[in-house]
């Protein structure tokens, strides 16, 4: 009798390290899609591009254009849009 409640006890107890053991086996490190990093160029500038077409007046990269405007450098863009010269 004392013998079949120490297998019960015993089963019991292998069943939660069994539980434990698939949960660690399982937990894997989070291994994301990661987004590559671009410097920025000197010399650029991060503007509000007003050309609704293709950069919807959201903010992005500028080259130094002269007499104070900004050439966007966003392919398919090269809207120029005036800004502090500084
Ligand atoms: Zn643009």
């Amino acid at each position: 009798m004392i013998t079949a409640a120490l297998i019960v006890v015993w089963l019991i107890v292998a069943w939660a390290l069994a539980v434990r053991l698939g949960r660690f086996l399982r937990r894997r490190p989070v291994v994301g899609p990661f987004a590559t990093f671009h410097a920025v160029p000197d010399g650029t500038r991060y503007l509000v591009c007003h050309n609704a077409g293709v950069c919807g007046r959201l903010q992005t990269r500028h080259e130094r254009a002269g007499d104070g405007f900004w050439r966007c450098t966003t392919p398919g863009c090269g809207h120029t849009t005036k800004g502090e010269d500084h």
